[in-house]
């Protein structure tokens, strides 16, 4: 009998190089699955299972509020929209035409990233504070509190801060950020969406004084691909659900869910700018599921465990030509999930060539192989183990001895860049 991704000729995917969105995100656990089966099997109320979700974000997050979003992309549009109009139900119907109202938001030149775009989509314009010096090797200097406070204006509406972005210096850390930014009555929005593990980190920014996080579901907490939290004060909060809703509601029969503070709308609200990014009850109930298990799970077991099995893939690569193996193990304080580097090159030399024609060549496999490129420009691919499911483990092995086997990646990979060693070998 024959699988449906194999009736639709949608090979599996042996997959290396964690949970990324385009090899499908998280491998979801039996119980997650069957969350999501017995919602997909019910009728509920979105209002209500939205807010028995937030009730059970906050308690497990810390946070007064929580909602569930169609991933952390649109949770940073909701939350944008949230600072943009918070309960004003004009504003959340001009959206994204923001000319009639405060629409910057404020972001660390340092923290830009291809993100951005969704914040702009919510009609915000973004405004640079500070420089890149220690990116580009100009200079020493980090953002400081008074580059901030002068970017500040009638029109700000908030800040963008990116959890994770290097050149962070004291002022330009989130606590620095929140300090500036409550002091002119002003919301700080912090994009955490791949800053799991360690799941402190669900209370870490909010505690830091953040306003609304954002985190993907579909990478490690592993949710459902297409999920993710956004979770915050509660005002903010309800403003980014009441956006998401479907409003195709009778106002006299309308019944919110219990975040929305229907004493400060002026009226009821029409379909806001988040009613494209729908979040299905499959979603809601499996990113619940997952959010429990991800709290209740026993990091420093899990992290040895990753640990045992990129050992076992180190020793099945013994012995293989043009490859050198290093574990980066997991430690407080280090990375959260241990990754086992593969240097690839003749006698040890990491070589970029050699290491993306030995990507081309395990993408190209009966059964493909994905590794992570974070540092394939060094000649380094790593094996992150979190989306690596445990009986892939030794065909990722024999994919990578049968790849390195065909001989010199190296020469090949000159030859396919065209390079001028092509030329002279040819
Ligand atoms: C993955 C990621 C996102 C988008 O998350 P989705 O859940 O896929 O929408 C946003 N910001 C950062 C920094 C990310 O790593």
């Amino acid at each position: 009998m024959s699988s449906f991704l194999d009736r639709l000729g949608v090979p599996r995917r042996i997959n290396a190089a964690g949970t990324l969105t385009r090899l499908g995100g998280s491998l979801m656990a039996p119980e997650v699955l069957e969350a999501m089966r017995e919602a997909a099997a019910s009728s509920v109320d979105m209002a209500e299972l939205q807010s028995a979700a937030s009730r059970r974000i906050a308690a497990l997050t810390g946070a007064e509020a929580g909602l569930v979003t169609s991933g952390a992309s649109a949770g940073l549009t909701l939350a944008t929209a949230a600072c943009l109009a918070g309960w004003d139900a004009a504003r959340m119907a001009a959206l994204p035409d923001t000319s009639r109202m405060p629409a910057r938001m404020l972001m660390l030149r340092t923290h830009r990233n291809s993100y951005d775009h969704a914040v702009r989509l919510a009609g915000a314009q973004i405004v640079d504070v500070g420089h890149n010096d220690r990116g580009t090797g100009a200079g020493v200097r980090g953002v400081e509190p008074w580059e901030i406070e002068s970017a500040i204006d009638s029109q700000t509406a908030g800040f963008v801060f990116v959890a994770g972005a290097g050149g962070a210096a004291a002022a330009g850390a989130l606590p620095g950020v929140v300090e500036v930014m409550h002091r002119h009555g002003l919301p700080v929005v912090v994009d955490a969406a791949a800053q799991l593990p360690p799941a402190a980190n669900l209370r870490r920014f909010v505690e830091q004084g953040a306003d609304l996080v954002v985190f993907s579901g579909g990478k490690a907490l592993g949710g459902p691909q297409a999920s993710g939290l956004l979770i915050g004060r509660r005002a903010l909060v309800g403003s980014a659900l009441l956006q998401m809703m479907d409003m195709d509601v009778h106002p006299a029969t309308w019944a919110p869910a219990e975040l929305v503070d229907t004493a400060r709308l002026r009226g009821t609200p029409l379909h806001g700018i988040g009613r494209g990014f729908k979040v299905g009850k499959e979603e809601i109930a499996g990113l619940l599921c997952a959010l429990e298990r991800f709290v209740a799970r026993d990091e420093a077991a899990q992290a040895e465990a990753w640990a045992q099995r990129l050992r076992a893939v180190a020793a099945g690569l013994q012995g293989a030509p043009l490859l050198q193996t290093v574990l980066r193990e997991a430690g407080p304080g280090g990375r959260a999930v241990p990754v086992l580097e593969l240097r690839v090159g003749p006698e040890g030399r990491a070589d970029p060539a050699a290491a993306a024609a030995l990507c081309r060549r395990l993408q190209d496999q009966a059964r493909p192989v994905h590794l992570a490129e974070d540092r394939l420009d060094e000649g380094v691919l790593l094996v992150n183990p979190l989306a690596l499911a445990p009986q892939d483990d030794a065909m990722l092995v024999a994919g990578l001895r049968a790849a390195l086997a065909q001989g010199a990646v190296g020469t090949e990979a000159a030859a396919l860049a065209g390079g001028p060693s092509a030329a002279s070998t040819s």
